[in-house]
């Protein structure tokens, strides 16, 4: 009799969870996680500190970061999205079929200014699938201009129409033989006038992935523009 009161009771409580849980899913947190590490970058104190406060001033992440990139697989599997800026070697097999599996339940990828780069070559399907491309140059290091071609977009949402930023203006090139992708903001060199894609969504079955080749130093972690970009591509890519 008792025992039997005792589940009528935690079955009314669970029901009663699921009904809060169902109410509050706009209020879910966003558990993410942040992968650093590798060259030409302090990964510690931008892509960790820097972003990390960006993204919990969201009031809705939930945020750790990492550079050792054997820890991916044990975490993956209770994450919204995978931030990956890392450019160091990712060569461990189950990491690299995880973050596809990852992709293919339809989580949020968000790959920003390193990750978007063509660091591994032994591993194509990332840069193919993922970036719909990459970069292999940058201009040197300086102020560009950055327009917004799709204002309407979520996830430029409150990102000034142009802005300037002193960053490394990536060359990013689709992969011709990569999916589709829409770009919603455009860098363009204040000298010679050329032009290179900066966010972009690259078309994905299930997942929503966004790319930002934007990020170097502190110039771009602590500009306004970046921040609102990288709030606004947490919580669109966390909604699939
Ligand atoms: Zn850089």
């Amino acid at each position: 009799m008792k025992t039997y009161l005792l589940i009528t009771m935690f079955g009314a409580m669970m029901a009663g969870f699921s009904d809060n849980a169902a109410q509050a899913a706009d209020a879910k947190p966003i558990r993410t996680l942040i992968v650093g590490g590798g060259t030409h970058h302090d990964f510690e104190k931008w892509f960790n500190q820097a972003d990390t406060a960006t993204l919990k001033a969201t009031g809705r992440a939930e945020v750790n970061y990492t550079e050792n990139i054997h820890s991916i697989l044990p975490a993956i599997g209770q994450l919204d999205v995978l931030y990956l800026s890392n450019n160091k070697p990712m060569t461990n097999a189950a990491v690299r079929k995880a973050i596809f599996d990852f992709a293919d339940k339809g989580h949020g990828l968000l790959l920003v200014h390193p990750a978007v780069w063509y660091n591994w070559n032994d591993w194509p399907e990332y840069n193919r699938t993922f970036v719909s491309g990459g970069s292999r140059g940058h201009d040197r290091y300086g102020e560009f201009e950055v327009t917004v071609d799709n204002a309407e977009h979520p996830i430029m949402a409150g990102v000034p129409k142009t802005f300037r930023i002193t960053d490394e203006l990536y060359y990013a090139q689709k992969d011709a033989q990569g999916p589709p992708i829409q770009v919603l903001a455009t860098g363009r060199n204040l000298t010679n006038g050329k032009t290179y894609p900066v966010v972009w969504i690259t078309q994905h079955p299930k997942a929503r992935i966004v790319c930002i080749t934007l990020g170097h130093d502190g110039k771009a972690h602590e500009h306004p523009a970046f921040k609102t970009l990288l709030q606004n591509s947490l919580k669109w890519a966390a909604e699939k």
